[in-house]
């Protein structure tokens, strides 16, 4: 349910909505707009005679239901697009952010190698994992913390905002410590306890869309970790499992549109896990630009054939530039900032 004030509502009022929304121990999420103030009401059980009785306070305009499973990320709750900020790169304003980086973090000279590829070819965040969550034991894992590290010191000397993968509750404060943006990966989408523990902490997410999820059951993580107080949600269509094989997963383009009108989270497109191959991923990355992403996650490494993991799908450094400059193309194409 959505409470929407009047325009001129005062302190007091307001307060008296909230204490009546937590006496039916319900939570509210308050949101100020321009020219009203709306209180997201969610929680397990609505009293069905709480809408009238808040209709009927002082200082409440009208009373909404949202008919949808997941309340926080639908636009009914908010008409207008969020744009998640990180520093002064802003992620759904309409404009297009890149993120690239190497799969996995394996070395202070290959990160920075790439991440000065990466920002001279117009990225603006550097992306790199050091946690890997890996579908074999035997392959390898990531660097752990000394990776953080080096992914954080690369960042700051390259002026790029950072995004790695948080795996495990316990590791959700370490990784915060070094990065910018945290990553939940297709595997832990439906890790509920990682994403309330996130959504716990003042740091954009990004919440990539589980492997086998619907749309909707991806809405609805991203409302467990809103729904412990972080709304700087950045969604991520990478891809789901169907019985094609040619690509490694198959691109759900129109996922991105769906979500887009869902929601007023920012959506953006991993074509690198999406395919497999890194010859899908110039064609792949127009297409979501196409189909309206807010930004791409795009792996790049100097040296794929080397690469500890994911060498088959990521860029080459000139392959890289080369998609980014096409990007700026289409942009322009599209009247896009
Ligand atoms: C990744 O981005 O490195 C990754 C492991 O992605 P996904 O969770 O989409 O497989
Ligand atoms: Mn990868």
């Amino acid at each position: 349910m959505i409470v929407i004030l009047v325009k001129n509502v005062t302190d007091g009022q307001m307060d008296q909505v909230l204490a009546r929304i937590a006496e039916a121990h319900l939570t509210s999420h308050i949101s100020k707009g321009e020219e009203t103030t709306v209180i997201g009401v969610v929680g397990a059980h609505l009293p069905p005679d709480l809408p009238d009785a808040i209709e009927r306070l002082p200082g409440v305009s009208r009373i909404m239901r949202i008919s949808k499973s997941y309340k926080l990320p639908s636009r009914e709750f908010k008409p207008s697009n969020t744009v998640v900020e990180v520093g002064d790169v802003r992620i759904g304003d309409g404009g297009l952010v890149v993120m690239a980086g190497p799969c996995s973090i394996e070395s202070r000279e290959q990160l920075l190698a790439t991440a000065l590829a990466v920002k001279k070819a117009g990225a603006q965040v550097l992306r790199g994992g050091a946690f890997k969550p890996r579908t074999s034991p035997y392959s390898f894992r990531g660097m752990g913390e000394e990776g953080l590290k080096i992914l954080a010191d690369v960042g700051a000397e390259t002026d790029l905002k950072v995004v790695t993968e948080v795996m495990t509750i316990d590791q959700v404060e370490l990784v915060a410590q070094y990065a910018d943006i945290l990553q939940i990966g297709t595997r832990n989408m439906q890790n509920y306890q990682l994403l309330e523990e996130v959504g716990r902490i003042d740091r954009p997410c990004v919440l990539k869309r589980g492997m086998s999820a619907t749309i909707e059951e991806w809405l609805l993580s991203a409302e467990y970790i809103m729904g412990k107080g972080n709304k700087q949600v950045i969604l991520c269509e990478r891809g789901i499992r169907t019985f094609e094989t040619a690509t490694r997963n198959t691109l759900d383009l129109s996922s991105l549109p769906v979500v887009k009108r869902m929601s007023h989270l920012p959506v953006i497109c991993d074509p690198s896990h999406a395919t497999g191959k890194w010859y899908l991923v110039p064609p792949m990355s127009l297409a979501a630009l196409g189909a309206g992403a807010d930004g791409l996650l795009i792996e790049v490494h100097p040296d794929p054939d080397h690469a500890l993991c994911d060498g088959a799908q990521s860029l080459t450094l000139e392959n890289f530039s080369t998609l980014m400059d096409k990007l700026v193309a289409m942009m322009d194409l599209m009247n896009r900032p």
